[in-house]
């Protein structure tokens, strides 16, 4: 059996170092905001190469909270528009419903899954006060092209990087410092994930640093003073533990990640099945390796029989969930043949050579 990921072993490398900082930890009787949340925050913000980083629960509330913040400072308000890609993951379009805004979707560039910057100058009107700019599949969106735009019109620019720790362009910036603020998301498969749930926002704004830290800590400013109707969003003490001794393999976990893609890329040779367009320089760390069918049922069921086991990101576009039936007037074709075309095939940083070749086979023999 082909697993789709097997997150024990992508784990179970740190078993030792995990033992000993859980010792530390333990003795160390500060569980909530100690000092692994703090050394986490500077060691992301680092990687990053951001100003500030703040540690939250998971990568919605991370989104959310910037939203709220930026509504808390007065940059937005209420029932502000906010651009987002139609094919995204629903929690970056939950992420602008709950702070009291309205996500306006657009669709993506069938070739690269990401934001279509053409489809934002359409999709802008006198209300847009934001983008939400997903790098999908961990596939930087067009970012100077966004940027650009955003600039135009005088928009805020975010990032929702849950899917992109890592990705870099050829300017050498990364994910989570290319717009105003980011959101990412150390969810277990997360390309830097931990073994429970976590997030963070990175900036390079001050003051939007201060609000989400704030807005995360029941509006606290000093111990048992609020200045704001604050959540309870913080980053948990341990998974920051995790967090801080993967955070050194991450570059090397992308690098296997592209090494494999690369196989499958060079490898498969199928005009049935549609591979992932990508330039090598670092802009896709390969969160997820995303291939398109016709007859997914049947090509799904091929792969089941002959024991390799894949994954649909996302079989129901969000407009189509009941969760959002707001929009399910919309039309988006392009979104909707997405849904209905796109396999995610194994990839995770311990797969075996052996394991990737044998996928390959079964793909070619299909
Ligand atoms: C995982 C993910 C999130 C949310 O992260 P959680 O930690 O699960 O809340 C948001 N956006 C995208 C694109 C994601 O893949």
């Amino acid at each position: 059996m082909i697993r789709f990921t097997d997150l024990h072993s992508v784990n179970v490398r740190f078993d030792k170092e995990f033992s000993e900082a859980y010792a530390n930890f333990l003795a160390s009787g500060s569980y909530i905001l100690g000092e692994e949340v703090t050394t986490f925050e500077s060691n992301f913000a680092n990687y990053c190469d951001t100003k500030y980083c703040i540690g939250t629960a998971n990568g919605l509330d991370a989104l959310t909270l910037i939203f709220k913040a930026y509504i808390e400072l007065g940059a937005l308000k209420k029932g502000d528009e906010v651009i987002v890609p139609a094919n995204t993951y629903i929690a970056s379009i939950l992420a602008i419903v709950h702070a009291g805004l309205n996500p306006v979707l657009v669709e993506p560039n069938e070739d690269s899954f990401n934001l279509n910057p053409t489809k934002i100058e359409d999709a802008t009107t006198w209300k847009t006060r934001a983008v939400l700019a997903v790098h999908l599949y961990g596939q930087l969106a067009n970012m100077q092209a966004i940027k650009k735009i955003a600039n135009t019109h005088n928009l805020l620019l975010i990032e929702d990087a849950a899917q992109a720790h890592g990705a870099i362009d050829s300017e050498g910036i990364k994910a989570g410092n290319f717009g105003d603020a980011a959101g990412f998301s150390f969810y277990p498969s997360k390309n830097l994930g931990a073994l429970g749930d976590g997030g963070c926002v990175t900036t390079n704004n001050q003051e939007l640093a201060n609000m989400v830290r704030k807005l995360g800590n029941y509006g606290t400013v000093s111990k048992y003073v609020n200045e704001v109707k604050g959540y309870n969003s913080r980053l948990d003490e341990i998974q920051a533990m995790f967090l801080n001794i993967k955070l050194p393999f991450l570059d090397s976990d992308n690098n296997r990640r592209l090494e494999i893609a690369k196989q499958y890329v060079s490898g498969i040779a199928s005009n049935k099945i549609q591979l992932p367009k990508f330039s090598e320089k670092g802009n896709h760390v390969f969160h997820q390796f995303v291939v398109r069918v016709e007859n997914r049922d049947d090509f799904v069921d091929y792969l089941n029989k002959n024991d390799v086991e894949t994954i649909i990101h996302y079989p129901i576009p969000p407009h189509k969930q009941n969760a959002l039936e707001e929009f399910s007037y919309l039309k988006l074709p392009i979104t909707e043949r997405i849904h209905k075309t796109v396999v995610s095939l194994p990839l995770y940083p311990t797969m075996t050579n052996q394991d990737i070749q044998t996928v390959i086979q079964l793909l070619n023999a299909y």
